[in-house]
C-alpha cells in the first residue's frame, strides 16, 4: 500500500518554484468579459475519492469555466440518447484548435470529438430536441449531480459570448446545413453559450467532477451519476480530447485525462484516486492555461500521480 503523498506540501512547493517563472500567457480577450479577470489569480484544490481536501491560493474563488462545463453536457447527453450519440459526433483528437472549422467541410458536419466547439454544439443540439426546458434542466443536473445548489450560469458572459460569437455562429450553420443540428441555430447557441458561461471555483469543480474518479459515483453526496462503462468513455475522451490541438502535451505532461476552459482553468482526473482542478487566467497560444498546465505537470511529477 502507498502513503497519500503531502499535496499541500507539493502546492506549497510547485506553487514557490513557479512564481519565478514568467508567465508567458495572456487573458482571453476575444469573449471581452472575460478579459475582466485578474491575471494573477491562482488556485489548486484537490479532493480524493476518501473525500480528504487539499487547497491552495484562490481556490475558492469562482470563476468562468467556459469549455470544463462541455464534460457536464456531454455526460447528461450520454445518459439521454447513449450510444446514438455518436453518429452524430466523433471519439477522435482534432489537432485543430477548438473553434476551428477546416474538418468540418471535408468530414460533412460531423465534428470529430464532443469537447472542439462544434462538437460541444452539437450536443447542445441533442440537450435542445430532448429536454423539456435545456437550460433549467442543465443547470439541474450540474446542481444535483455535484450536490452543489449554488451553482449558476453568468448572464454578462452570456450577452459577451453572444455578441461576439461570429465562429460559433458560422461553425453552427455550417452544421445546419450538413444537417446536424436539428433545431434553430439561435436556441441551440443560447444553450451553449448559457453552458460555457457556468461559473465555479476550483473546490466545485473537484466535487463535481469526483464522479469520474469514483467510477461514476459522487462520493460526496452518494448519487450514481453515470455507469462505470461510460464514465471509462468520458475519461478517454478527456484523455484524448480535452485540450484540442495541445492533448497530446497535456497527457505527455501529466499522464491524466483532463479538461480546459478559457478562463484558466483545467480538471484533471485521477481514476480510483482523485480530482484536481487548478485556475490561471493567462492561456498559451492553444487556449489552455499556462501556468495550469506546468502547475500539473509539477504536481502529478512530485507525487508521481499517472494513470500509467
Ligand atoms: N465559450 C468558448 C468558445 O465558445 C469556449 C472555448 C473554450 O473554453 N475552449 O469559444
Amino acid at each position: 500500500m502507498t502513503n497519500t503523498p503531502d499535496y499541500q506540501q507539493v502546492f506549497q512547493e510547485v506553487a514557490a518554484h513557479l512564481k519565478n517563472v514568467d508567465d508567458c500567457g495572456k487573458v482571453a480577450s476575444y469573449i471581452p468579459e472575460l478579459s475582466k479577470i485578474d491575471p494573477n489569480k491562482l488556485g489548486i484544490h484537490l479532493t480524493t475519492t476518501k473525500q480528504e481536501h487539499y487547497a491552495f491560493g484562490d481556490y475558492d474563488e469562482t470563476f468562468s469555466i467556459q469549455s470544463i462545463a462541455k464534460v457536464f453536457s456531454l455526460t447528461l447527453a450520454l445518459k439521454i440518447v447513449g450510444k446514438d450519440m455518436w453518429n452524430r459526433v466523433g471519439v477522435e483528437p482534432s489537432g485543430s484548435p477548438f473553434n476551428s472549422l477546416v474538418q468540418l467541410e471535408y468530414e460533412k458536419g460531423i465534428p470529430r470529438n464532443p469537447f472542439i466547439n462544434a462538437g460541444a454544439i452539437v450536443v447542445c443540439d441533442i440537450l435542445v430536441s430532448h429536454l423539456h426546458n435545456p437550460k433549467h434542466d442543465l443547470l439541474e443536473f450540474i446542481r444535483s449531480s455535484s450536490g452543489l445548489a449554488h451553482i449558476n450560469y453568468s448572464p454578462k458572459l452570456v450577452e459577451s459570448e453572444k455578441n461576439t460569437g461570429y465562429r460559433n455562429y458560422a461553425v453552427a450553420n455550417f452544421m445546419k446545413d450538413f444537417g446536424n443540428i436539428h433545431n434553430d441555430v439561435e436556441t441551440v447557441l443560447d444553450l451553449y453559450f448559457h453552458l460555457c458561461s457556468i461559473e465555479m471555483s476550483c473546490k466545485d469543480l473537484t466535487q463535481a467532477f469526483l464522479f469520474l474518479a469514483a467510477g461514476g459515483v459522487n462520493p460526496i453526496t452518494n448519487n450514481t451519476i453515470i455507469s462505470r462503462e461510460r464514465t471509462k468513455r468520458i475519461n478517454s475522451i478527456m484523455l484524448m480530447c480535452g485540450f484540442y490541438d495541445e492533448a497530446g502535451e497535456f497527457a505527455f505532461k501529466t499522464g491524466l485525462p483532463g479538461k480546459s476552459g478559457v478562463g484558466g482553468g483545467i480538471v484533471a482526473v485521477h481514476p480510483g484516486e482523485f480530482c484536481i482542478a487548478v485556475w490561471s487566467p493567462k492561456l498559451n497560444s492553444r487556449g489552455n492555461s499556462y501556468m495550469g498546465m506546468r502547475l500539473l505537470e509539477a504536481i502529478t511529477t512530485k507525487t508521481k500521480s499517472s494513470i500509467f
